[in-house]
């Protein structure tokens, strides 16, 4: 009995076939579906609902969890003659997938229309099309055009109709389908192999999908050429052509330009360079009162509030650690707590702390710097404020010129062989203060700190409510205060 091919079985085979084989052969070493992923498929969903009503005359095939039945409805929707299906499923027997939405067109051929949550047409959207066609077809469908119908970069809260745009993809799905019975052939063959593809990590880990088995794979690896920083073109290339990836792999005879084999020695003889006399200077043009500060975002797919684009991002919370010249730390917050918009709110906490400081009885006024991890994120989220709330714009730009990198002390003067070749502070800070760590939070990145806002705000349940709030408090807390330990400790070199 062949194995079931779903659509998107064959979409992660064809992007790797180890990780098509592990999922049907060993699905236990997979890492479990992350919140933030979660959230992906809901939105998703949400973005599926939304493109059908632009076909008010289409039926709905609820989802079925029996294959045979859902095949058997959608048949009999087609022959009872309704033009706009949405969530139809076909089988070739062997491979099966259920389609977005199939509408008539004038001379009753088909139109298949795929719904994605981005905004830009990507070379796999096509192969996932020609995957449907092909099933359709060998089902004696007579499809004719093939469309993505895509996120609208241009679309603007409130504007109705403009949310979605019509990619017309018909020319480069009739190129593709040619291939896919060959790839599927293929496919089969790799699942019915013994043991498991011999397949070396690579870019396509991560693109255009992030894998489940990413740690089953990665990790007995250990240090790899994907843990050096800025080594990318030729030199990779050629490296991942010998089948070269572990970092003590790679052989003598292959000069790596100086940056590299900085990074290369960093890693494998566990060394530390720390410049103190750059951080030094760069810690002098601090004034206090020194504002450690971090925002949480959210991005909707279908913007929620005016002006917003798809994506656009616009903050729900921030945290703030003030620490005076004497030391002293005081520690400021807001979370948005309600579905409406939080623009306003947030921005009047903000400059109230950023703008307008009491320490000490001693009113200071715009002077202290205000620190930042990646600050180029938080000016950004203060841009899109300012562009939103004209009312705020001069106090909210007098606000950027205050901002100071902390990340770039990491990557120019400071090296550490246990940052793995990141910088990010979730790499930095278990190195440098590891009493404090996201571990045992119920929130541990900004991505989980997205769903838990969006679990938040959306539920009536009073008990489940405050425990989301109280880790995103946790959460968004333990970030400045992260900031102000690795000041800490950069004062102290
Ligand atoms: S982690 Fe990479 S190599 Fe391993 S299964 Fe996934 S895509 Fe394939």
């Amino acid at each position: 009995m062949p194995y079931p091919l779903t659509k998107s079985r064959l979409m992660t085979g064809l992007s790797c076939q180890k990780a098509l084989w592990l999922s049907i052969h060993k699905p236990e070493v997979a890492t479990p579906q992350s919140e933030a992923q979660n959230l992906r498929f809901i939105l998703g969903n949400q973005i599926g609902e939304r493109a059908r009503e632009a076909f008010p005359e289409g039926i709905l095939l609820e989802y079925d969890e029996n294959v045979a039945k859902a095949i058997a409805l959608t048949r009999e929707a087609i022959e009872y003659g309704f033009p706009t299906l949405f969530e139809a499923t076909f089988s070739t027997g062997t491979v099966f997938c259920r389609v977005d939405i199939l509408t008539k067109l004038p001379d009753d051929s088909w139109h298949l229309i795929e719904v994605k949550s981005s905004k830009s047409v990507k070379d796999h959207y096509i192969t996932d099309l020609a995957l449907q066609a092909y099933v359709l077809k060998e089902q004696g469908l007579n499809l004719k055009k093939y469309s993505l119908h895509l996120l609208n970069g241009d679309h603007r809260c409130p504007n109705f109709g403009t949310l979605f745009v019509e990619h017309d993809v018909t020319k480069q799905v009739n190129a593709r389908l040619p291939l896919i019975e060959q790839n599927i052939t293929d496919l089969r063959a790799v699942l019915n192999q013994e043991s498991e593809p011999d397949v070396l990590i690579g870019s396509h880990c991560k693109n255009p999908y992030a894998c489940a088995f990413k740690d089953y794979c990665w990790q007995p690896l250990g240090k790899t050429i994907f843990h050096l920083p800025n080594f990318r073109g030729k030199q990779k290339d050629e490296l991942i052509e010998r089948r070269i990836v572990k970092l003590d792999h790679i052989p003598e005879d292959l000069p790596l330009t100086a940056n590299a084999q900085t990074n290369v020695d960093l890693l494998l003889k566990e060394q530390i360079k720390i410049d103190t006399n750059a951080i030094q200077q760069e810690l002098e043009s601090l004034r206090y009162p020194l504002y450690f500060f971090d925002f949480e975002t959210f991005g909707d797919p279908i913007p929620r509030f005016e002006g917003l684009g798809p994506y656009q991002q616009y903050p729900f919370q921030f945290s703030c650690h003030v620490l005076d010249a004497e030391g002293e730390l005081e520690h400021h917050e807001y979370l948005h707590q309600d579905s409406y918009d939080p623009r306003i709110a947030l921005t009047e906490a903000m400059l109230d702390v950023l703008k307008n400081q009491c320490l000490k009885e001693q009113v200071l006024k715009e002077q202290g710097t205000i620190i930042a991890y990646y600050a180029t994120f938080e000016q950004s989220i203060i841009k899109g404020l300012a562009d939103s709330l004209p009312q705020y714009a001069a106090e909210l730009s007098n606000l950027l010129p205050r901002f100071w990198d902390q990340l770039l002390i990491f990557k120019k003067h400071y090296k550490h062989h246990g940052f793995m070749g990141s910088n990010s502070i979730k790499s930095v800070l278990p190195v440098i203060v590891p009493e404090l760590s996201y571990k045992d939070l119920e929130v541990g990145n900004g991505e989980a700190a997205q769903y838990v806002w969006w679990r938040m705000i959306d539920t009536d349940d009073l008990e489940e409510k405050t425990r989301l709030r109280d880790g995103l408090l946790e959460y968004c807390k333990l970030d400045t205060l992260a900031m102000v330990e690795i000041h800490k400790h950069l004062n102290s070199l």
